[in-house]
């Protein structure tokens, strides 16, 4: 059998770890747009995380089996159609996840100074859609809108000093300008309360132990209990948020030069500014069965910068069945159309860790089997060579996986110790690194 995975991220990869272990025999091609494989692995997860991103050696044996071929720098869309991808492998599927930043929807929300958690996070982590962004980090308050593990990674990696980064692998240019930020001041804004924050308790926790921030929490807003509202599965680190948020509270001794100051119950209305961005106007809400009500109330931050991390959605593609509404591909359970499948984020929004995507991989894989079971592939797809002759007669320089690990290779002995590495962020620095020009 001849397979394409359209994105080298958790899920096309957990995939096609499946697809073998099914079907040792597979042949399957793996696409990713950029030069570098392991999707958010590599460009999402925060770079102070690194024992979260070692799963890449993990996804290294993955794309390294024989059998298995990567094609980096080839982007379906763009230098391969859909078309043609069905026309050449007997399987497509897609794990494009879900890139595109989810808009507020608010007046100013266009001001210089607003950022997508996407952008700001690929910003930092050296993605080369996002690498020049230059956020304005030139005041001292800025916001952080969302209550989720992304929200707790951006305020966390702005309030870390340059030590606290060493070894981390944030890229030289946004450590450079985050030291050179003058913020004080970073707020952390919920919708609704902290009953109905989806931290996880590890990430909020670190928010405690930074070195030169503290944690502002009213403890009036803390309740005692989750309630009986919540989940049973949910209960256990639902309840200890609000622990750790309560100790937030409680803390005293010497304050140090930067606060993170944690409000809940609070909506953003609009975005203040006429060159930029010099506040930000809430209203006060009231959670009623699960949902942020306003109440009417409204206040202002005066703040200078803004980071939306309110969720993303998957850019539609020519040709592939979409759904608009949910802001991923039209799909059942994975299915998409005969011989065509989604995978992780693009299947089924932007929701869970790295390890989920293996569980959603097994059931996925289990589906196509049953498929392939009840109704017969077509014979006689050709698989590689058609797709290799095509990127050929169009001039695209695509990756293998010999070149990636020279880019690899090439970025640990730039860095200097303790950092990891030191990425390549443009797409010329990655082809030449992988010496393709
Ligand atoms: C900011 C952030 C931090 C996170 N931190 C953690 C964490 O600490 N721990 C944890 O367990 N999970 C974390 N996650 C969640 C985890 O990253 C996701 O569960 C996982 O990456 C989703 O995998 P995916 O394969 O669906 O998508 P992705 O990882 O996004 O992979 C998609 C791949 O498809 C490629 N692609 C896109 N379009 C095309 C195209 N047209 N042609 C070819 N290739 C294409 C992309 O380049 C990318 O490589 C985090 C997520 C985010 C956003």
């Amino acid at each position: 059998m001849h397979v394409a995975i359209v994105g080298s991220g958790p899920s096309g990869l957990y995939t096609a770890d499946a697809i073998t272990r099914l079907w040792p025999d597979t042949e399957i091609d793996i696409f990713d747009r950029l030069p570098t494989p392991y999707g958010l692995v590599r460009g999402g997860i925060a770079p102070d995380h690194q024992s979260t991103k070692a799963v890449a050696r993990a996804f290294e044996r993955m794309l390294s089996r024989p059998g298995t071929r990567f094609f980096g720098n080839v982007e379906i869309g763009r230098d391969l159609r859909y078309d043609e991808l069905k026309a050449a492998y007997d399987l497509v599927i897609f794990s494009v996840g879900a890139e595109n930043d989810r808009s507020l929807g608010i007046p100013g929300e266009n001001l210089p100074g607003v950022y997508g958690a996407a952008a700001f996070v690929g910003w930092y982590n050296g993605h080369p859609r996002h690498h020049a962004l230059e956020p304005l980090l030139d005041g001292t308050a800025l916001a952080v809108i969302g209550n989720g593990n992304v929200a707790l990674d951006v305020v966390r990696v702005l309030a870390k000093t340059q030590a606290e980064l060493a070894d981390s692998d944030i890229c030289e240019h946004a450590a450079r300008r985050i030291d050179a930020a003058h913020l004080t001041d970073l707020y952390l804004i919920g919708r609704r309360g902290p009953i109905e924050a989806s931290f996880t308790p590890v990430e909020l926790a670190e928010l405690g132990e930074l070195e030169r921030c503290d944690v502002i929490v009213d403890p009036a807003a803390i309740a005692a209990d989750v309630g009986p509202e919540v989940p049973e599965k949910e209960r256990k680190s639902r309840q200890r948020n609000l622990e750790i948020l309560r100790s937030f509270g409680a803390r005293s001794g010497e304050p140090k030069p930067m606060r993170i100051h944690v409000l809940f119950n609070a909506a953003p209305v609009a975005i203040l500014g006429e060159e930029r961005v010099r506040g930000l106007q809430l209203e006060r809400t009231r959670v009623i069965e699960g949902r942020a009500e306003p109440t009417g109330e409204r206040f202002e931050l005066p703040v200078e910068s803004v980071v939306a991390a309110i969720g993303y959605h998957t850019p539609a593609l020519p040709g592939v069945p979409f759904d608009e509404k949910r802001g991923r591909f039209a799909n059942d359970d994975g299915f998409i159309e005969p011989g065509v499948y989604a995978a992780g984020w693009c299947k089924h929004g932007p929701r869970g860790v790295v390890g989920t995507n293996r569980t959603d991989a097994g059931i996925l894989v289990k589906r196509i089997a049953e498929d392939i079971a009840s109704q017969a592939l077509p014979e006689g797809k050709p698989g590689t060579g058609a797709v290799t002759a095509l990127l050929r007669e169009r001039g695209i320089r695509f990756i293998d996986y010999a070149a990636w690990k020279r880019i690899d290779e090439a970025e640990i002995a730039r860095a200097t110790p303790p950092k990891p590495r030191e990425k390549f962020v443009t797409i010329a620095s990655l082809l030449s690194a992988a010496s393709v020009i």
